[in-house]
């Protein structure tokens, strides 16, 4: 996987939500840690449960001993379920609207090799739902979701919104996603989303 260092700009994909990286770590450079809260930990689960630019291919993680050419995603346990790791990302949004993007893998690297991701992330997971993000955020993201030319983009801000606003966007996207014209992947992974609710 391509190391980005942390709070640098997002550039992994064409995806046009993340401003900023974190947690994209190589076994060639090192890494903070540190110890953090168990509600941090259990608001990252949540976030691992619905995925964000979801890729065909994977990454295993390059700390634990096996290192394979085009090797398999890394299996964690979160929770007693299974997730499938190193081929998605997790979106965290700031109160001031910045979207930080983290491989899905960040949760291993916590929880297995003790990576500290930065204080601004940690918040940012932390606060999580309704009302801690500022009405630009929310707005950029409802746009996006009609008009992102990518589709994995309109289902990204689909997801995040209904992370960080379920007010204002369950019953709009449940009604998108019934419109017999709705994309059948877009409609899929929405659901998804909603059923975890
Ligand atoms: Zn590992």
């Amino acid at each position: 996987m391509t190391y980005y260092r942390d709070l640098s700009k997002y550039v992994y994909s064409e995806s046009m939500i993340p401003d900023l990286n974190v947690g994209w770590l190589s076994r060639w450079r090192p890494f903070t840690r540190g110890a953090v809260g168990s509600e941090f930990m259990e608001a990252l689960a949540s976030q691992v449960r619905v995925p964000r630019n979801q890729m065909r291919g994977s990454h295993p993680c390059y700390f634990c001993s096996t290192l394979r050419v085009g090797g398999v995603a890394t299996s964690d346990q979160i929770f007693e379920v299974e997730f499938r790791l190193g081929s998605a990302e997790i979106h965290a949004i700031s109160r001031n609207g910045e979207v930080f993007s983290a491989p899905n893998l960040i949760y291993h690297y916590i929880d297995r090799h003790g990576y500290r991701p930065p204080r601004e992330f940690v918040q940012a997971i932390i606060d999580g739902g309704e009302g801690k993000v500022h009405n630009s955020a929310i707005l950029r993201l409802r746009k996006m979701v009609e008009d992102a030319p990518r589709m994995e983009d309109r289902i990204d801000a689909a997801i995040d919104l209904i992370q960080v606003s379920p007010s204002s966007s369950v019953n709009w996207l449940s009604e998108i996603v019934e419109l017999p014209s709705c994309n059948s992947y877009f409609r899929s992974r929405v659901k998804a989303a909603l059923q975890l609710l």
